[in-house]
């Protein structure tokens, strides 16, 4: 490795990491796989964990999918014996918030920016949606009175539209009305180096349009892990965090203190890393993963014999 402070992860270095290791946190999307396909040597890394008794979890800022369409996509691409108790995905950790949030005000709606696989989530936790029927062959739902509505969730949403937009305004007029979002993922990468807009570029819109801050439930808001700590008791110091994003997964990982590694799979690359190493904002100074690697693959070598 090139680059000094963010060190290559390989040899006695990576087995001295490793070993005594309890488990290791990984991003998702740009580190087991890339759209459709597994990246090579993630399912042999995961089951290798298991193999060791360690702790394999999966923190995604996805949410598009509900938990049991994630764990579907986790069996087709061969990471066998990842159970949805593993994953913490920003559509269900939103709704865990939400329904901590909004426990003590019985009849409160969600005014949802999403997906059905969004929206399933919510439901699944208790939560009652605008939009929904409010009973069982009540055909078209009511307008919702404005005042029943507690929360805006902005999450992913292809069919995001101005209507939608006006709507969450009249909602958060009433500054008791809670503004969420997922996660601020600004755009992802896709097939070709093309690029599609993410939540965040919603969540801003809302925001600019309401004069109000979102509060983000995803990474590399610590909420998520305190859902990740509250299931499973994992010690941070030692706990590895792998992402393919700098200002969502490393910080995401220094945030909650856990030892960081950055894979050069997806979003950002090493020269984004010596950027930050170069900048003259100590924020971003202190952006800087404690190791890379090429691909999580080259994690394989520290768990074996
Ligand atoms: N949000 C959406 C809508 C996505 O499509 C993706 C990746 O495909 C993500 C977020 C990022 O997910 P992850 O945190 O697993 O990289
Ligand atoms: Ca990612």
């Amino acid at each position: 490795g090139s680059v000094t402070g963010c060190r290559r992860l390989c040899g006695s270095v990576l087995r001295d990491l490793l070993q005594p290791a309890q488990g290791v946190l990984f991003d998702c999307d740009g580190v087991l796989w890339e759209g459709e396909r597994a990246l090579p040597g993630a399912p042999e890394l995961v089951q290798l964990l298991h193999r060791h008794g360690k702790a394999a979890l999966f923190v995604s800022n996805n949410s598009r999918r509900s938990l049991s369409e994630l764990q579907q996509r986790f069996s087709r691409l061969g990471f066998g014996g990842v159970r949805s108790e593993h994953l913490f995905s920003s559509a269900l950790c939103s709704a865990l918030f939400l329904r901590q949030r909004l426990a003590a005000q019985p009849g409160a709606k969600v005014y949802v920016i999403g997906g059905p696989g969004l929206r399933t989530e919510l439901r699944d936790a208790g939560l009652q949606l605008v939009g929904d029927p409010a009973e069982e062959g009540s055909g078209e739902a009511e307008t919702e009175p404005e005042s029943s509505v507690r929360a805006v969730l902005v999450g992913y949403d292809e069919e995001f539209n101005f209507h939608k937009l006006s709507q969450a305004c009249l909602y958060l007029r009433d500054p008791e009305c809670l503004l969420v979002a997922t996660d601020r993922d600004p755009w992802h990468l896709m097939s070709g180096g093309r690029r599609t807009p993410g939540t965040g570029s919603l969540a801003a819109a809302v925001e600019t349009a309401t004069s109000r801050k979102a509060t983000v439930v995803g990474k590399p808001s610590v909420y998520m892990f305190e859902y990740v700590v509250g299931r499973f008791g994992i010690d941070p110091s030692r706990t590895l965090m792998v992402g393919d994003r700098l200002e969502m997964d490393i910080q995401f990982g220094k945030n909650c203190g856990l030892t960081t590694i950055l894979t050069l799979t997806g979003v950002s690359q090493l020269a984004d890393v010596q950027a930050n190493m170069e900048s003259d904002i100590p924020a971003e100074r202190d952006l800087v993963p404690d190791y890379y690697v090429d691909s999580i693959a080259d994690l394989i070598p520290g768990l074996e014999d």
